[in-house]
């Protein structure tokens, strides 16, 4: 996977195109919906992938945690079932209803929340998908501004993440992270 890659604090970001369920991360995250069943997209293909026992944990913390399913917004970490990750954190990103209705902050917070998760677990690499932007409708060109923000206020406070990796599925969505992030990053 070619891409490009930059340092913020102690953190290496990295853009890379291809399929997330191929990452070596400590940790992938999936843009899940609330249920935390597999769904389509990304989720789908985590699922199916990743072999029933992270459904099963899934089912668990709805079950434990959540019976009315996962807020927008929040993170769980299931393990990482047949990846080659160890862990995939499941946060679920807002339906984009035109961009009033707090898309922006809660698209944040799934990052936000899921970097929290990831360095409480003491874990030192995460890779992300491009959170909401498919079925969720999320404008891409918002959305990538609002991860990379994230990602980089983050990397700015805290020094115990090594590698932060962005997976984008197409190289239409690569242009549009890496015109982003040459600005922000
Ligand atoms: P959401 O419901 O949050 O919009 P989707 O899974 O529909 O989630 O899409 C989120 C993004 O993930 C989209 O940009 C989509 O192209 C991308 N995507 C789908 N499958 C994969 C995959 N295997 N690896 C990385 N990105 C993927």
């Amino acid at each position: 996977m070619v891409g490009d890659e930059f340092q913020v604090g102690k953190a290496k970001v990295c853009l890379v195109q291809g399929d997330i369920t191929e990452m070596d991360t400590d940790t992938i995250v999936n843009a899940a919906n609330p249920a935390l069943t597999e769904g389509g997209g990304v989720s789908g293909t985590i699922h199916r992938k990743g072999g029933p026992k992270i459904l099963g944990e899934c089912k668990c913390i709805r079950a434990t945690e959540w019976p009315d399913g996962l807020p927008t917004g929040k993170a769980v970490i299931t393990s990482g079932g047949n990846l080659k990750a160890r862990y995939v954190i499941h946060t679920v990103g807002p339906v984009w209803h035109g961009g009033t209705h707090g898309e922006p902050e809660l698209l944040a917070e799934a990052y936000h929340n899921s970097l929290k998760l990831v360095v409480s677990k003491g874990l030192k690499t995460i890779a992300f998908p491009s959170i909401s932007t498919g079925a969720y409708r999320y404008p891409i060109e918002k959305a990538s501004r609002i991860a990379l923000t994230t990602v980089k206020e983050f990397l700015e406070k805290e020094d115990k993440l090594d590698k932060v990796v962005f997976v984008l599925f197409t190289e239409h969505d690569l242009g549009i992270y890496k015109e982003a992030a040459k600005e922000i990053l």
